[in-house]
């Protein structure tokens, strides 16, 4: 039986970075069940149009993980001005929704004003009370009011999550939602809002490849990846692994970053309970529709659709993030449309999809599309609801006890973005290197 110090599961960015820094350090082996690297951040190519799964654009918050990123692009990457928007009652408004109510019609705006501020004074009134963790519908109520909540919160977010938002609980939102101030708000009734407002103001994407630029550059520096190798089970009590193409491996200390809900499945012994608290984890599945386009006369990168009458949740315009991802003269989107536990029927949501865009004006005609390909995210978002909170911290100290480092946005179950992910690799495999034995 082959035998090594570390092994990587899954070669998504998390897994990626993770080897990146045990590279020289440590014995390791990273698999790989696709036969390239990337996971979510990776890209495909048909007929001179790069897609990824959906937009995936680079929020470098950190200094670390900033440098290395652009230093493992080169000089390969722009900087770009967030330039996002939201349609609802026939008009684009800018985003974020909440800052920007100038664009509404009266009525809703009134609505979205007057709930604002009643919800504003009762949060006054109740600041002294206890910080419990609400569900998602009540903290949103709590703090943008009725009316943002009537025309946007609840509606964009029921169509993302596909989830009960009283069952949702509002964790996973203090970095990815503002929250605006009075002044804000009324500042954004009479006009457009300061642009950079919200976690996401700029970003960086790769000029020429997609965002599999980033996973490529990272995998030039690696030795030991193996493709085409799927982990099929596992036995943490005599830490060995089952690999599709490789067979039976022994580890010492094991880096997953593959789904905890699908990671936990493999495990033949897993003790009852675990088993059973894995059962109650949840997740949406999103549905990526990219296509090619005659051009497309707008300079937006992406769109949010809150209202019932659209089929999907956000479109992007992916050739406005780069000029190389396309042929001349071509324009490119992602689409996407969100789902809980049930496929979607794909000739019936892209028909909806088409009599979106068309009726919104982004797209002309069907005939202009002229290149597609559906994606889909089986998990895609992970649902932060009482039996989550439940049951990570049993299913985390199990692991930990078989020296297994969960990691990742779906190794560690939750809602977190690229250069999260990287550090996390990078400071498990730290962690790891440290240790005497
Ligand atoms: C719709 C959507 C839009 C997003 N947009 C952005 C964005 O704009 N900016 C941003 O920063 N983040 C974005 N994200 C988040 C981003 O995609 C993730 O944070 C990141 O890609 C996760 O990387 P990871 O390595 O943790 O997981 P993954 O990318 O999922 O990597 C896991 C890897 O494991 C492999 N694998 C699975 N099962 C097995 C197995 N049995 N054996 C071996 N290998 C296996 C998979 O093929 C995959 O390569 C978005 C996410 C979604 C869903």
């Amino acid at each position: 039986m082959k035998k090594i110090d570390i092994l990587i599961i899954g070669a998504g960015l998390s897994g990626l970075s993770a080897a990146f820094k045990l590279q020289g350090k440590k014995e390791y082996l990273l698999i790989e069940k696709e036969n390239k690297a990337g996971g979510l951040a990776a890209s495909f190519k048909k007929n001179g149009f790069t897609f990824d799964f959906s937009g995936h654009l680079l929020h470098l918050h950190d200094k670390k993980s900033k440098s290395l990123i652009l230093r493992l692009l080169k000089k390969n990457y722009s900087l770009i001005k967030r330039n996002s928007q939201i349609y609802s009652h026939g008009v684009f408004s800018p985003y974020p929704f909440q800052f920007n109510l100038f664009n509404l019609p009266p009525k809703a705006r009134k609505e979205c004003i007057s709930g604002f501020i009643k919800a504003y004074e009762k949060r006054l009134k109740n600041k002294s009370k206890s910080k419990t963790i609400l569900n998602f519908k009540n903290w949103s109520l709590s703090v943008f009011g009725e009316g943002i909540n009537k025309h946007f919160m609840l509606p964009y977010n029921s169509k993302l999550w596909q989830y009960s938002l009283e069952k949702l609980n509002s964790q996973w939102c203090a970095p990815f939602v503002p929250v605006p101030k009075m002044e804000d708000i009324i500042e954004g009734v009479y006009s457009r809002q300061k642009e950079n407002i919200g976690y996401n103001p700029a970003f960086y994407y790769p000029k020429i490849g997609g965002i599999q630029t980033l996973s490529d550059a990272f995998l030039k520096h690696l030795k030991n990846v193996n493709f085409n190798a799927e982990l099929i089970g596992i036995n943490p009590q005599n830490k060995t692994a089952t690999i599709k193409n490789i067979g039976k491996i022994k580890y010492k200390r094991l880096i997953n970053t593959i789904g905890l809900k699908h990671f936990i499945e493999k495990i033949n012994d897993a003790p009852l309970k675990i088993k059973k608290l894995n059962k109650t984890l949840k997740y949406t599945t999103v549905y990526v529709l990219n296509i090619g386009t005659k051009k497309i006369n707008s300079d937006k990168h992406w769109t949010y659709f809150p209202e019932k009458g659209f089929k999907f949740y956000r479109a992007g315009i992916s050739s406005n993030f780069s000029k190389h991802i396309m042929p001349k003269n071509t324009s490119s989107m992602y689409i996407e449309v969100s789902t809980y536990g049930k496929p979607i029927n794909i000739e019936k949501t892209e028909k909806e999809i088409v009599k979106g865009l068309i009726k919104c004006g982004i797209l002309k005609s069907p005939k202009d599309i002229i290149e597609k390909m559906w994606l889909k995210i089986e998990c895609a978002y992970v649902i932060y609801d009482k039996e989550r909170t439940k049951a990570l911290p049993e299913i985390f100290a199990y692991l930990k006890k078989h020296h297994i480092h969960s990691i990742g946005r779906y190794g560690g179950w939750k809602y977190s973005f690229m250069e999260e992910n990287i550090t996390e690799g990078i400071e498990t495999a730290q962690q790891i290197i440290s240790y005497k034995r």
